[in-house]
């Protein structure tokens, strides 16, 4: 039989990334952790789940009961649900999911101040198609009474193009 490694031992998996024996923070199981988790797989991949990506931006796991979780994406085999943290800020500030061509930008460059004044909702040019009017328009932060109101006007025009026949 295998002997329990200490806490703070260092292997090297089969991709040969080094990995410390640890507990894990959430559920106290004791894991092999690669240095940029914390938490064993089975926990973060647990609903409130969050982690960082590379390049610093953190994403959240959502649950299937989440009003927010149509914006969500899968990634990988991380599996389904996840929406980066500031496009989740701005849908509940906004009091509806984004739309796959807007994103969110931090104002201050510092990807964990979300801060709603401190976050602003662009949108992106479609890379295809001409059904493009205005380009990458600054909507800015607005209350949810507003962005009701915004909703049901962009509502409005869609149900007219559509009754014109130019969508
Ligand atoms: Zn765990």
């Amino acid at each position: 039989m295998e002997e329990t490694p200490a806490y703070g031992a260092i292997s090297e998996d089969v991709r040969h990334r080094i990995r410390v024996w640890t507990k894990c923070k959430v559920c106290g199981m004791d894991f092999w952790m690669l240095p940029k988790y914390n938490k064993c797989l089975s926990c973060a991949l647990t609903v409130g789940s969050t982690f960082r990506d590379s390049k610093g931006k953190e994403h959240i796991k959502l649950g299937k009961d989440d009003p927010y979780y149509d914006m969500a994406i899968s990634l990988g085999f991380m599996g389904d649900g996840w929406t980066s943290k500031s496009r989740y800020v701005m849908a509940q500030h906004l009091g509806r999911c984004l739309d796959p061509w807007e994103y969110v930008i931090h104002k201050d460059r510092d990807k964990d101040n979300y801060e709603i004044p401190n976050l602003v909702l662009r949108k992106r040019k479609p890379r295809h198609g001409d059904a493009w009017e205005g380009d990458d328009e600054v909507i800015a932060p607005v209350n949810k009474a507003d962005a009701r109101k915004l909703a049901i006007q962009q509502r409005i025009q869609e149900i007219i193009k559509r009754s014109r026949g130019e969508i």
